[in-house]
């Protein structure tokens, strides 16, 4: 008896400490904006308290008298507030180790290139390899190869290893190569060359397939360095808007560094990760199920498969011959059967199942396994998603909407692919590409990403070219098909309610109102009086999550 009603006592204060104690916050004296139902609402001020929000107060609605004690005023300075916003598509690891690789492109000698590798180790003092990228010797005064000479002087312990501009050779410090074994005995494999000094040595750079000999000998990171680079990433996100990001393939030491991120309250913002269907647990992954997170913050019930390649380096799979490549249509990475098998056993296994297909033809075939294997499963309820929908038959757009398939898309793909996807396609196919208008009247969903580090994170670079089909030069003038294009709500929507809703958090995040999680954002113009032209240029001054500031 005691022991019950200690429990319930205690139960009691938890439930009540939070409502009780805490203190709501107003944020007034801004320009407030929100979809709701798919329309766009306007708003005066927000009020929450902890992390959720109590009450959003339109034009009319009267606030809280200031005398009212309990609650904490801010003064939003006439900024425009608007939903956290969420990225559906990128890949957050990639984009932390390409933040903590030296960028040496502006380097102006071999000199300046050591010295900015100097000072990138001073701020990043806790990998195991220093790595960077960009050099150019073409641009330097001595218009020579660097050598492993310069960079022992400022680093005699720690291996470095700098990868040119065109990603076709590398620079090694002698750290680097006495870790991989490599000196003037070692011969330059096929398809590669090891520069060396007239006495054999080696003098540091690689090209070509001879720089497996020192990148084969870096260290894969660690489940802490992972956490390092997990974080490093996600507090730049922060920084540009983004609330929530879905991160498109994970593997298990990923879950492991997000799970301890978690446990020890770290993540700046939200994560809805998915599975890597390449990870060599996956069998297990599935049959554990998706995983219960213990905060709000994560969420893993998603698998990530890829169908084929990319489109310009050809290697989207598509149903006739490339346009620009006579005999080549691109490349299933599956098998039939192994496809098959691998989206049955996440659906049967209660996965979201999330299938990047770029070509046609993999569009055309995720479909159809999509529509015969949500009967078998019965998992409609799922929202299993199309990753890119990038290439459609005109004739395969109306099942996205007719089988709940939510397509994800990013739209900065469409204005950074327009010199190249017509070449690839012509000008019939691409009619039923990148075609937002056509999915949205369809009546399917689109929810917004960027498919980061491949494009810029920055989800107004997003916004931008949903509202435009333009790149920052303006161009094509009015748009490319610019029939496609979305209005701002709708674009708004894509990198809010829809991408929350394509991960079954819509009754969480992706609008404001009250019940919500207090996810916000505050930037200084407002979008929907500023030119379209400029809303790349947007700058976000401060990034909120669950009722608390993060940037
Ligand atoms: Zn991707």
């Amino acid at each position: 008896m005691i022991n019950i009603s200690k429990k319930i006592v205690i139960t009691c204060l938890c439930f009540c400490s939070f409502s009780l104690f805490a203190q709501s916050q107003l944020i007034s004296n801004i320009h407030g904006y929100t979809i709701k139902d798919g329309q766009l609402v306007q708003f005066k001020a927000l009020q929450f308290n902890g992390d959720t929000i109590e009450e959003v107060y339109t034009e009319h609605d009267i606030l809280p008298y200031s005398t009212q004690a309990n609650i904490v005023r801010i003064d939003g300075k006439g900024q425009t507030l608007l939903p956290g916003l969420i990225d559906a598509h990128g890949h957050v690891l990639s984009y932390g180790l390409s933040l903590m690789r030296a960028q040496l492109r502006t380097s102006q000698s071999e000199n300046d290139a050591v010295n900015m590798v100097k000072a990138f180790r001073q701020q990043h003092s806790n990998m195991q390899w220093i790595q960077g990228r960009g050099w150019n010797q073409v641009l330097w005064p001595s218009n020579t190869f660097p050598t492993a000479a310069s960079l022992d002087k400022a680093f005699p312990d720690t291996p470095v290893w700098l990868v040119r501009v065109d990603g076709h050779a590398g620079w090694a410090n002698s750290a680097a190569m006495q870790i991989a074994g490599v000196d003037a005995k070692t011969i330059s494999p096929e398809g590669g060359e090891i520069l060396r000094h007239s006495d054999g040595r080696p003098t540091g750079v690689f090209v070509d397939n001879a720089m497996s000999l020192i990148t084969n000998n870096i260290p894969s990171l660690s489940v802490d360095e992972q956490q390092t680079v997990l974080l490093t990433a996600l507090n730049a996100l922060a920084a540009m808007g983004l609330t929530s990001v879905h991160d498109a393939g994970v593997g298990s030491d990923t879950i492991k560094a997000y799970q301890t991120l978690e446990n020890f309250n770290k993540l700046p913002i939200r994560v809805n990760a998915m599975i890597d269907a390449e990870d060599p647990n996956f069998a297990q992954l599935m049959t554990a199920g998706p995983i219960a997170a213990g905060s709000d913050k994560l969420q893993i019930n998603s698998v990530k498969i890829s169908a084929d390649g990319a489109l310009g380096s050809r290697g989207a799979a598509l149903i006739e011959d490339y346009s620009d490549l006579k005999g080549h249509k691109g490349l299933l990475l599956y098998s039939n059967d192994a496809l098959i098998d691998t989206i049955e056993i996440a659906m049967k296994s209660g996965f979201q199942v999330n299938t990047h297909a770029i070509g046609d033809l993999a569009n055309h075939i995720v479909l159809n396994e999509y529509q015969r294997l949500i009967a078998t499963t019965q998992s409609r309820h799922l929202r299993h998603r199309i990753e890119h929908a990038q290439v459609l038959q005109l004739s395969d757009i109306p099942r996205f909407a007719e089988l709940n398939v939510i397509a994800s898309m990013q739209a900065t793909h469409a204005t950074s692919d327009k010199n190249m996807a017509v070449d690839r396609i012509g000008n019939t196919r691409i009619q039923g590409a990148y075609a937002w208008r056509k999915l949205m009247t369809s009546g399917a969903i689109i929810a917004a990403g960027s498919d980061f580090p491949i494009e810029s994170p920055n989800p107004f670079y997003g916004l931008h070219a949903s509202v435009t089909r333009q790149d920052h030069q303006n161009q094509p003038f009015n748009g490319w098909y610019r029939k496609e294009k979305m209005n701002l709500t709708e674009a708004l929507a894509s990198f809010t309610s829809n991408a929350a809703y394509a991960a079954h958090q819509e009754s969480m995040i992706g609008e404001l109102r009250p019940g919500m999680k207090a996810d916000f954002i505050l930037i200084e113009n407002d979008i929907f009086t500023t030119p379209y032209e400029d809303m790349w240029k947007v700058t976000v001054n401060e990034t909120w999550v669950n009722g608390k500031r993060v940037h």
